[in-house]
């Protein structure tokens, strides 16, 4: 699981410091598919990147499996970074000089060699997302969508447990945004645990948890269908409480 404590970030602005976000506490529980909503500018972004180990917060802590991640030094960081979380960043999620099956392979040059997946590995992530038959074509040769599937194959590449995807869909039409949450929808089933932020209220109806960031604060909804609840987002001792893998509803 991973719980985000009391986080403040503020960046340096031209006028004064930016508050991006203001005391933010959310916990993510194993087998959750949780949509985070909100305006622009209201810090989903820099939640996202400091839950994931990318950016340093302010202030307050992020714990992964009860680590408190900014405690450690860089490398085990970017260890546990590499071997926990899988990252789909917010468009430019492939590099263009790379192919398909070397855009997918990237993330275990982050990995010790004794745990860095095989090329078998690779290329059957890009046969599961449907692009078996363009293994070396480079992005520019590819649709939004297909794109958007590689970025995805590539943050599945060392199998971790939690994917953090930054509006995955923001730049595609409807089709296609619908085909990109499927996707997501088969993984979670699959096992993967899931924090996805959205401007699409359309797409939360599919999470178990909704929550909604406003000027620097993370609250939860209240759920439709029961399938998620709302809850109190002050935590006590959420580094070593005992978290409550629930049955989660698959849809
Ligand atoms: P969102 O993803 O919800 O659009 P962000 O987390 O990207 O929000 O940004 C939150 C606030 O922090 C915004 O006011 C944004 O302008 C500001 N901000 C984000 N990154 C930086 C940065 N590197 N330097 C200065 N200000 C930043
Ligand atoms: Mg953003």
């Amino acid at each position: 699981m991973i719980a985000v404590v009391n986080v403040t970030k503020s960046y340096r602005g031209k006028n004064g410091p930016i508050a991006a976000l203001d005391g933010a506490n959310f916990r993510v529980r194993v087998g959750d598919f949780i949509i985070i909503l909100g305006r622009s500018g209201t810090g989903k972004s820099t939640l996202l990147g400091i839950m994931g180990g990318l950016l340093r917060p302010s202030s307050g802590e992020v714990f992964l499996d009860g680590k408190s991640i900014w405690t450690l030094d860089e490398r085990t960081r970017a260890r546990l970074r590499a071997e926990k979380h899988g990252f789909v960043f917010q468009n430019a999620s492939v590099i263009p000089s790379l192919t398909v099956l070397e855009n997918v392979l990237l993330p275990q040059a982050f990995l010790p060699r004794a745990h860095a997946a095989n090329l078998s590995r690779a290329k059957s992530l890009v046969e599961q997302i449907g692009l078996g038959e363009r293994l070396h074509a480079y992005p520019d040769q590819l649709s939004g969508g297909e794109k958007r599937r590689v970025a995805i194959a590539s943050s599945l590449m060392n199998d971790p447990p939690f994917l953090l995807a930054d509006e995955p869909t923001g730049d595609l039409d409807r089709e296609t945004e619908s085909e990109i949450m499927n996707l997501f929808l088969s993984l979670w089933r699959n096992g993967k645990t899931i924090v996805m932020v959205t401007h699409s209220h359309q797409l939360a109806s599919d999470a178990n948890r909704v929550f909604k960031m406003n000027d620097g604060r993370i609250l939860e909804l209240p759920g439709q269908n029961g399938t998620h609840k709302h809850i109190d987002c002050e935590l006590d001792s959420p580094g070593e409480a005992p978290i409550n893998v629930r049955e989660v509803p698959r849809p």
